[in-house]
């Protein structure tokens, strides 16, 4: 038997790699599976596994953790690397920042970019844009009004404020107004 050439080596590693990474993925894409809760009203996929106190979940990849929303566009989206420079946000269809379905997911150029569409259809940097709202940040007047319109519409304090990136209290002070108090307090 003759010895591989050099390109069959080299050939033969790539494939090695081809296998390993499709391995990890797999692996990843099970972990998720099972811990997802199908919303059959919504579509949405909602990811049940831990989530933090600026409202993103952070899931484990080989050495490394990343955000949800970008695992979940590295299994589905093709040619979305895990390092990749573009930022995954959640659509307006998509009621639930916890969703990891990928059609009710995005990709934009950049951070900028992402944010910019987010805020076009009424969200503020959010869990989709990898936690990056301070916790102790100050809402405008505006985003007070909207957290106060969606409160009476029945949504829920804690979800709003992982989907804002904020803590619970921040929402529980707008909701009490004791933030921009001028815009009054919601009933209930
Ligand atoms: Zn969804």
């Amino acid at each position: 038997m003759t010895p591989p050439t050099p390109l069959e080596v080299q050939l033969r590693s790539l494939d090695a790699q081809d296998v390993a990474d499709q391995t990890l993925r797999d692996r990843v894409h099970q972990r998720l599976n099972e811990r997802c809760q199908l919303d059959p009203e919504t579509g949405c996929w909602i990811y049940t596994g831990n989530w933090d106190d600026r409202g993103t979940s952070r899931v484990r990849v080989g050495v490394r953790t990343y955000t949800l929303t970008r695992v979940a566009a590295w299994l589905y989206v093709a040619g979305f690397e895990l390092w990749d420079a573009r930022w995954v946000y959640h659509l307006g269809v998509c009621p639930n920042p916890a969703c990891f379905n990928p059609e009710h997911l995005a990709v934009a150029a950049d951070r900028a970019a992402a944010q910019a569409a987010m805020r076009a259809i009424g969200r503020y940097g959010s869990a989709a844009g990898r936690g990056q709202a301070a916790p102790g940040r100050r809402f405008s007047l505006d985003e007070a009004r909207l957290v106060r319109g969606r409160l009476l519409n029945g949504e829920e304090a804690a979800l709003l404020a992982r989907e804002l990136g904020v803590r619970v209290q921040a929402i529980r002070r707008i909701a009490d107004g004791r933030s921009w108090p001028e815009e009054g307090k919601p009933p209930g």
